[in-house]
């Protein structure tokens, strides 16, 4: 059960979160300071930045709930890191004024909850698609909300993701177990409109749009492409960073999410797929792993249980299923488990 605080307060930490993120963005873009200092500058100061942002706001709530983060602060406590501390605690304090330097590490430290299958806990990706955010491409602040390893609310920020019109440039998605998804702009008032989104009501996957990930790390493109083939999807790929693909297959731009592992032995993250799972789900469509799995949120800081990732809006997942075990039948583990 989530409670209508814990949505609002978890909906505008993303916010914020977000904020941040174009902050330190449009100062890089601008030239400033941030991309001639050390190590991985800009897109450090933001990933601190926006999991300090929404683990001082999670902190203001009761119960205090434990948080999976992506992200420590061992790094940024050494005193080599002292140029991105003062830049992360900037970036912070122009959002939670009161926050002092301590704080803020502190805050960002208190994200290390191991996961597990019992009780509630938050899961955060400060920043989903690190590439794509450096890129200027897609990236997304994707917060979750567990309970016994069961999302319960999804929030996805998207930036830089425009609405389906295009008429609107950054998009926030959120589902509650349930109660549907819904998307709202990143700029609109706190009590604006959300609107009810749903996945394409599509049967014939000839006529379907399928996103992958940008990076060919990430997931077998060329295997995707074999699945696609046998499908008839005649379209290109959607390539996309980020969980913003979770965000189009729940409005239903694409029908299809395809994430085939690359190696036997990578195991997914929580906090990459949480919130956009529970997204796509409550949009009316479907999330499992390549054999047809759930997704066990409860294992730990990894998807120990699952292997790879397919979204679809639903109606075509069974067959997208079926195009895997006829295309790659290799990744097919223990068949009949399903
Ligand atoms: P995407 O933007 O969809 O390509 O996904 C970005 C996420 O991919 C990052 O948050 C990483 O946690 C994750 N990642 C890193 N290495 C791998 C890998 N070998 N296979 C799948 N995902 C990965
Ligand atoms: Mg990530």
């Amino acid at each position: 059960m989530t409670t209508s605080t814990q949505r609002r307060t978890a909906l505008e930490a993303v916010r914020k979160a977000c904020l941040l993120c174009q902050a330190v963005q449009a100062e890089w873009l601008r030239g400033g300071e941030a991309t001639t200092k050390e190590d991985r500058s800009p897109v450090t100061v933001a990933d601190y930045g926006a999991q300090a942002v929404i683990s001082l706001s999670l902190a203001r709530l009761e119960p205090r709930l434990p948080i999976v983060g992506e992200e420590s602060a061992a790094a940024l406590r050494r005193e080599s890191a002292s140029v991105t501390r003062a830049e992360v605690t900037r970036h912070v304090r122009a959002l939670v004024p009161d926050a002092s330097e301590a704080a803020i590490l502190d805050a960002i430290d208190a994200c290390a909850d191991r996961g597990g299958a019992s009780g509630r806990r938050w899961v955060l990706d400060p920043i989903d698609g690190t590439k794509g955010y450096l890129r200027r491409g897609q990236y997304a602040v994707a917060l979750a909300l567990l309970d016994e390893g069961t999302p319960t609310l999804g929030i996805l920020g998207c930036p830089s993701l425009r609405s389906a019109d295009g008429a609107r440039e950054g998009s926030m998605f959120v589902a509650e177990g349930g109660q549907g998804a819904f998307e709202i702009g990143l700029e609109d008032a706190a009590d604006a409109d959300e609107v009810r989104i749903r996945v394409a009501d599509l049967e014939d996957p000839a006529a379907a749009a399928f996103c992958e990930s940008v990076e060919t790390e990430h997931s077998a493109h060329d295997r995707h492409a074999a699945i696609a083939a046998r499908l008839g999807v005649s379209a290109p790929p959607v390539r996309m960073d980020s969980q913003c693909k979770y965000g189009v297959v729940a409005r239903g731009e694409a029908a299809i999410y395809l994430r085939l592992p690359r190696t036997e032995s990578y195991r997914e993250k929580i906090w990459d797929h949480a919130a956009g799972c529970l997204v796509v789900t409550e949009a009316g469509g479907r999330v499992t792993d390549v054999d047809g799995r759930e997704l066990d949120f409860g294992q730990g800081r990894t998807l120990l249980g699952n292997r790879g990732i397919v979204a679809t809006n639903g109606r075509l997942h069974d067959r997208v299923l079926a195009a895997i075990d006829q295309t790659a039948p290799q990744l097919v583990v223990q068949r009949g488990a399903r």
